[in-house]
């Protein structure tokens, strides 16, 4: 593993992100990075904690459970973003602090009934299909609002917010209007003024976009490659 490429791709993140917060005049602490490490092994996901990152993003329940064991003990935020399975749910509430990828109705009322069962509460966010590929997970963004105000009504689960994946495409100038989708559905949901209904957070943009979402109201983006480019190769 290369650690000064390590380091390098991690400050040029950080600085196209603080560049994008800049043009949209937020400030840089308004967003937040997970490092996304589905593809890197525990040790390179340490060596990433020891230069400052404090929120990881895993897609799979088990691969989450292997690094989260041997990664133990150390103060960072753990995030689903993956298609969670309902018999994985129990698991993932030992993992994560934040399940970014709750994309139905079903899924919604098992967190509710393990977080219930458990005698807490889970935050999570909601998953919009906002491209309205075929090939993503998500509700369907004409529906989402209606199944958000069904949800809504669930014990212990905790709405903080969406989240999308946009189309791979290259340039990243055309998925701008899914994440402009996405902030539009959230100030809608925002003003039904729902009980225990918070939009604080838009989980959007990774590598190929992460500066647009942040011009449109990122909160979380979730950067994988662009952190390890070089680095394991
Ligand atoms: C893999 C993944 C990412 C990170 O993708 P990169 O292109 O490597 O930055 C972000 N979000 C989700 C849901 C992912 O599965």
């Amino acid at each position: 593993m290369d650690i000064r490429t390590l380091e390098a791709n991690l400050r040029d993140v950080r600085r196209r992100m603080a560049d994008a917060c800049e043009r949209a005049d937020r400030t840089a602490d308004e967003v937040r990075l997970v490092a996304v490490t589905k593809t890197v092994d525990p040790v390179v996901a340490r060596a990433l904690i020891d230069l400052g990152v404090r929120d990881i993003g895993e897609n799979r329940v088990q691969e989450a459970q292997r690094k989260h064991e041997e990664l133990s003990g150390l103060d960072i935020a753990w995030h689903m973003i993956g298609h969670l399975q309902r018999n994985k749910v129990k698991y993932a509430f030992r993992i994560f602090e934040l399940i970014h990828s709750v994309d139905s109705p079903r899924l919604a009322r098992a967190i509710s009934k393990r977080a219930e069962f458990e005698g807490r509460e889970m935050p999570v966010l909601v998953q919009v299909n906002t491209s309205g590929e075929d090939s993503k997970y998500g509700l369907p963004a004409e529906s989402a609002v209606e199944a958000i105000r069904v949800m809504a009504e669930l014990p212990n689960l905790r709405i903080r917010g969406l989240m999308t994946m946009a189309p791979f495409v290259d340039d990243p100038e055309t998925v701008r209007p899914v994440f402009v989708r996405l902030r539009e559905l959230a100030d809608e949901v925002a003003g039904l003024g729902l009980e225990g209904v918070e939009m604080a957070h838009l989980s959007m943009g990774m590598t190929q976009d992460f500066e647009v979402a942040i011009e449109e109201g990122a909160t979380i983006v979730r950067v994988g490659s662009a952190l390890f480019r070089g680095v394991t190769d």
